[in-house]
Order: C-alpha cells, then structure tokens, then sequence
C-alpha cells in the first residue's frame, strides 16, 4: 500500500513529512530529550490533519470538544499508519502522537507543507479551515521536509481583533493569555480573569479566532463520524453537580472536555451564573 493511500484511508484531509533536524531550532532540551527517548536517533516526522468541524448547534463547549476525544480518536486513526508503516520499513520505529507531544505540531504542519499558516497559529487545509486536529508520527526512518513551508494565510487580521484577551499578536499566538487555557486552568483566579470568564460565552475553550477567519466561512462537516456524532454542545449547572471526579469521568468518558476534572467547569458554569455575567447556555443540556 502507498503512503498516500495509508493517510487518506485514515481520514486525514493531508499529510506530509518533515526533518526532525529541522525542528531542533525549536525544540528546548528538555523536549529533545523527551523526543529522543520516544524514539532513538529520530530522523523524520510524519504530519496529519483531521477535519473536526461538527455544524454549528448553539452551545457553550468549544466545537472541537463536543464531539468524541481527539486524543483518543485520532491515534486510533493513526494506528492503522502505523501498522503499514512498519510493514514497509519493518526494522523502522514509528511513535504516534496527538497534543500530548515533544514535538511543535504546527511548526512541523508548516515546515511538511500541509495546508496554510494561519497568523492565529492554526494550520488551515482548505476546505476544511482550521478546524484540524494535527497527528504527528515520529520515526528513525529518514525524511525529509517539503521544498517550501506552507504559505501563510490571506492575513486578513480578523482573528486578531476578535481576540478578547489580545493573546493574538503579529509577533505570534502569547498561549499564557489564551481564554482556552484559562477556562482549563484549575486553582485560584485573579479578579480580572474572573470577570473575563464571566463575560466568556464558553465553559470550555474558545472559538472566536476561528469562527471570523475567512477559510472556516464554508468548513463542511467532518467527514468522521467520531467527530460528529454523539455531539454535547451544552453543559449546564446540573450535569457536573454533585459528581465526584470518578463518576464525572464515568459519566463522560471519551470526552476531551473531562480531562481537568468537574471542578474548573463548575466554576465556570457558576460565573456564568452570576448577576453581571454573560449571556448563559441557551438549553441547559443538549445532545445532537
Ligand atoms: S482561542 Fe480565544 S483567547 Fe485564544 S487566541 Fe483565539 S480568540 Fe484569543
Ligand atoms: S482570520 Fe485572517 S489572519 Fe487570521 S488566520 Fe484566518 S485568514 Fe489568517
């Protein structure tokens, strides 16, 4: 089988190859090392990106999580790459990985020539827009990256000014300001991110530098029905309340939203409640 038909019999809308000693630039130690003791003498990489978008329902978790764990479903659409990989190179190491990973993705997007560089610092495949989850597999088999990184975006500027929280510059993406991260981040809040999450229209993550950029205006559906289907659009007060972190984990297993426990989204749930909050969930559960 070629490489071409193990990727698009994945799902993947594209996919690529880059140098590993290309990344090193980027790469801290610490994140060599951990590279490195995934996989011996790492030589190349091998980059893909899933189409996610599941419509558009009203609701206050962020797109990408309403549908099933993208780092569960993705790897196991990988693994299939995997097996034909070590069939063709079968004294070869082939590593999977998806978010939880050494390696910069997105930089290793751009450097294989898949898609576009977004200035919001997504990766962008036309039709799909940004909304992509990116796969990555490292190996020792030795590849190469593509004669020209991807081109940047139309650089239109409208997922910087729709940034709330101006964590979008022309410098780059500043992750420590991230509204995404802050509705994850567990523990005590200043006042100001309070008030921030209060006026936040999500519980979970955020979606507003995706949803003006002009690539996403037609996104089609995913094609994988994983992403898709069995949709939770909405979490309200009384589907987190009283739930000890096992049975909330029980109760939604197989959701990205899970992984930083009940407790952050009650908290979120509950400045949404408050007197100057913001506009609340519409339905307070909803399954699509
Ligand atoms: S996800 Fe939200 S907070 Fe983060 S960069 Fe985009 S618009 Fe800004
Ligand atoms: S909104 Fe405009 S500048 Fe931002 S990623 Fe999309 S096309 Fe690029």
């Amino acid at each position: 089988m070629t490489l071409e038909a193990l990727w698009t019999g994945s799902g993947a809308a594209a996919w690529g190859t880059c140098a590993y000693r290309d990344l090193l630039p980027y790469m801290d130690p610490a994140a060599q090392a951990r590279a490195e003791a995934l996989c011996p003498a790492p030589a190349g990489v091998f980059v893909a990106a899933y189409p996610y978008f599941p419509g558009d329902a009203p609701g206050n978790l962020s797109l990408y999580a309403r549908g099933q764990d993208y780092h569960v479903a993705v790897p196991r659409r990988m693994e299939g790459v995997c097996e034909g990989l070590r069939a063709l190179y079968p004294d070869r190491r082939f590593v999977r990985m998806v978010d939880d990973s050494p390696l910069p993705e997105r930089l290793c997007a751009g450097l294989a020539g898949v898609g576009l560089r977004g200035r919001s610092g997504m990766t962008i495949v036309p039709p799909w827009g940004t909304y992509l989850f990116l796969g990555t597999i490292l190996t020792d088999l030795p590849l190469e990256s593509a004669p020209e990184v991807s081109p940047l975006c139309m650089d239109c500027g409208a997922c910087l000014a729709a940034c709330p929280v101006g964590a979008l510059t022309e410098a780059g993406v500043d992750r420590s300001r991230c509204l995404s991260g802050l509705t994850q981040r567990k523990g005590a809040l200043t006042e100001q991110e309070r008030e921030i999450l209060t006026r936040h229209g999500l519980v979970w993550g955020c979606d507003l530098c995706q949803r003006v950029c002009p690539y996403n205006q037609d996104a089609p559906l995913s094609p994988l029905p994983e992403f898709r289907e069995d949709q939770i659009t909405t979490l309200g007060p009384q589907d987190v309340a009283a739930l000890t972190n096992r049975k909330f984990r029980e109760k939604y297993a197989g959701r990205a939203f899970t992984w930083r426990g009940p407790g952050v989204l009650r908290r979120n749930l509950e400045l949404h409640r408050e007197p100057s909050g913001g506009k609340g969930p519409e339905k307070e559960t909803e399954r699509t």
